[in-house]
């Protein structure tokens, strides 16, 4: 089953570039990934957790913003929530994996274009880390959001046709985390693909902007001050206090990631 994306992807055909943000349940041609490692087809989907609140991070609840703006400044109606709730997480430090800079073997122009999105990419989770912990692995089969510099796949559009030319993509899978001696947890992995071909301006706006649709901002800002607005501006803004805003709101908000699935029905 692929998400519908309702107004967030009717506004990306609207525009010349942007983003797409997708998800997948596991419920339809879909694998469960048991230990985060290997896929195990299954025609029988899992029963979900029940959706409840998890606690927030101290990052988020000790946030006290830098602005006079008050925490109802957000844009919190343009969050679609899915199936499975809203896309927090409950885990800290969030695992991030970023694709590395190929080694001398590539041509010196591939080459520099991968080490500027590196350098952006790095700086976005950085900025990021501030609000919700994350931490970098080089192992991606342990990441919870992977970083690919590549170019997003092509996607017909609702109407059948070539979509406009995209710089990036974040979608979501679903599998079952297995610890031992203890019933799996729902858990969600976060893919984001972001073209290496932009100027580092726009690169690191590109990396924030994904970056927060991969922690859990899933829709877009209609305000171009915020970094989750729905179209590239000439001078991309930092994360904003209303992006901040946004995000407390969200993970304010149940879900049934990150709860186990009920022992007597879990699958082995
Ligand atoms: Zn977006």
């Amino acid at each position: 089953m692929v998400f519908n994306n309702g107004k967030v992807s009717s506004k990306w055909h609207l525009i010349k570039i942007g983003c797409f943000i997708g998800g997948i349940l596991f419920s339809l041609g879909l694998s469960l990934v048991s230990t985060g490692m290997l896929a195990q087809p299954t025609s029988q989907p899992p029963p979900l957790p029940v959706a409840a609140i998890h606690s927030m991070p101290p990052t988020l609840t000790q946030w006290k913003g830098g602005s006079n703006l008050s925490n109802s400044d957000n844009y919190f109606d343009q969050i679609q929530s899915t199936d499975i709730g809203y896309l927090v997480w409950s885990q800290f430090p969030i695992q991030v994996y970023r694709q590395p800079v190929p080694g001398k073997e590539a041509l010196p122009f591939d080459r520099q274009q991968a080490e500027q999105w590196w350098n952006a990419v790095n700086q976005a989770v950085e900025e990021w880390s501030m609000y919700l912990p994350c931490r970098v692995t080089e192992k991606p089969e342990q990441a919870d959001i992977l970083l690919w510099r590549s170019p997003p796949p092509m996607r017909l559009g609702s109407n059948g046709q070539l979509p406009r030319f995209r710089t990036a993509e974040t979608h979501y899978e679903l599998y079952l985390r297995h610890l031992p001696n203890q019933s799996p947890t729902l858990t969600h992995r976060m893919t984001i693909r972001i073209r290496p071909n932009q100027s580092p301006v726009y690169l690191l706006a590109t990396a924030r902007h994904e970056l927060g649709h991969a922690l859990g901002i899933w829709g877009h800002s209609l305000l171009e001050t915020d970094a989750l607005f729905f179209s590239q501006v000439r001078h991309p803004p930092a994360i904003s206090q209303r992006d901040v805003n946004t995000l407390i709101r969200i993970y304010q908000q149940p879900t049934r990631l990150g709860w186990s699935v009920p022992l007597s029905s879990a699958p082995q």
